[in-house]
């Protein structure tokens, strides 16, 4: 194990710093006890790709990012057994050289298992990644270590901790026989993509739609799955798409003075970069998660039901497109769709769900993007959740009442860490404790 002492932990973005004492990059199960158990306060953090401040803020940190290992595969039920610091791209990699999926993956493959899952990481068309734990091991504020599987009530709990019940240790992932998508990309006008949401849902196993605000349009994804063998002429669209994250920065460079340019940059880059159709094949993972980023961003992510978004999303439109406010969003705010599950702290707890993106692409100016205020204000005006590895302001009490098992994970938190080991001032906030 290597000790740092005495430093400034950053963000990826470097939005977030904070002060430390002793930074411990671990390697073993043994030495996360030790440290957990002899710390009196301590946080812990994988890739730092958060934008909420959540992984630190604490003078004792745990860098669990070298305990990354691959422990072992079970063939029959298709199970795959990994250290919690390993990152997504080397989980998804071993999984598909098996043969296997992980049927819905978030947009990101450099996070840390342990991060994705404690903030509740999604991908579209299926569950949080963490409805697809079977077991987890974890280390508690005292130091011991509890296995949970799928079995027990103490699971959905469990399944989006924000790092507050205990450090998953070890995850065993249940995968799937992994599948070719059919994928198919094209521009559509609001009226079209947003009525049918639900017949689409339906039809295909894959649906996210880049909304390109200040256009009136949005960029439709949709997938199909198809045998691996069928012949599928593929068209990935003119060569300069791969520019658009970078040509988009520089537009954007000076929106934080004259945020009205967004409206106009954006209606560019919609017909630069979102008015081709693209087809391409492949399995989820290679046919529809982005596998690198020139540069930081600072994100917001808000999740409603499904049932009522059409009329959170007319409102949203309407208000951004009221210049006045100066709430112009940078493109594309980013709706994917969750199927109902029974985590306790999951945006789809009990309903299906859509969520929907919000991106700064200046990182450093995010503090004066108007548009994180205003997305907040509405979503939450309509029960709506926000994403806990993301930027917003609500606290306690009303994550009290979007939440139905708020209380109960409160609960919880306070039995298995009753002197607030895990907690830093952020996050004694969001729990309303004073120590
Ligand atoms: C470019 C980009 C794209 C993104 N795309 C998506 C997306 O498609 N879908 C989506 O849902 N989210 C997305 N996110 C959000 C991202 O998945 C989360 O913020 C995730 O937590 C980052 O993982 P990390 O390894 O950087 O964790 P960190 O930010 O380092 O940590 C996050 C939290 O997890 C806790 N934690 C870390 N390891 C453990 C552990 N072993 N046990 C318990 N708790 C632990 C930390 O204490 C902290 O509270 C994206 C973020 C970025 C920057």
């Amino acid at each position: 194990m290597k000790i740092k002492k005495k430093g400034v932990w950053k963000s990826w973005n470097e939005n977030i710093q904070h002060s430390y004492e002793n930074l411990y990059q671990i390697t073993t199960e043994a030495e996360l006890q030790k440290i957990i158990k002899e710390s009196e306060k301590v946080r812990f953090f994988g890739n730092k790709q958060s934008s909420a401040d959540i992984g630190a803020g604490i003078n004792t940190l745990i860098d669990i990012r070298s305990y990354d290992k691959i422990l072992s595969y079970n063939e029959e039920q298709k199970h795959i057994t990994v250290q919690a610091g390993i990152k997504l791209v080397d989980l998804i990699e071993a999984v598909e050289a098996k043969g296997w999926c992980i049927p819905c993956l978030p947009d990101i493959n450099t996070v840390t298992l342990g991060g994705a899952l404690a903030t509740g990481t999604h991908g579209t068309s299926g569950k949080l990644l963490a409805s697809y734990v079977h077991t987890f091991r974890v280390i508690l504020a005292d130091g011991s270590l509890k296995e949970i599987t799928e079995k027990e009530e103490l699971m959905d709990a469990f399944r989006v901790s924000l790092g507050v019940l205990g450090v998953y240790s070890t995850v065993t992932f249940a995968c799937e026989t992994n599948y070719t998508l059919h994928v198919k990309e094209e521009p559509q006008k609001d009226s079209n993509w947003l009525e049918s949401i639900s017949t689409n849902l339906t039809k295909f196993d894959f649906l996210r739609i880049l909304w390109l605000p200040h256009t009136g349009k949005g960029y439709q994804i949709t997938g199909e799955k198809v045998p691996a063998e069928k012949e599928i002429s593929e068209n990935l669209g003119p060569k300069y798409l791969q520019y658009r994250r970078s040509f988009s920065k520089l537009l954007y460079k000076y929106t934080h003075i004259f945020p009205w340019i967004t409206a106009i940059a954006n209606k560019i880059l919609g017909r630069l970069f979102f008015s081709s159709k693209r087809e391409l094949k492949g399995s989820l993972y290679q046919a529809t998660v982005t596998k690198s980023r020139g540069s930081t961003i600072e994100l917001a992510e808000w999740t409603v039901d499904l049932a009522v978004f059409p009329q959170v999303f007319q409102e949203l439109k309407k208000t951004i497109n009221q210049w006045s406010n100066n709430s112009f969003i940078h493109i594309p705010m980013d709706v994917r769709f969750l199927e109902k599950d029974s985590s306790w702290l999951s945006y789809a707890y009990g309903k299906n769900t859509v969520t929907m993106g919000c991106v700064s692409r200046n990182a450093s100016t995010a503090d004066s993007y108007e548009a994180f205020k205003t997305i907040e204000k509405i979503f939450i005006k309509y029960g709506g959740r926000p994403h806990w590895g993301k930027r917003f302001e609500a606290k306690d009490a009303q994550l009290n009442e979007i939440y139905p098992k708020w209380s109960d994970f409160k609960k919880l938190r306070k039995e298995l860490d009753p002197t607030n080991k895990f907690l830093n001032g952020y996050l004694k906030q969001v729990f309303n404790e004073t120590t």
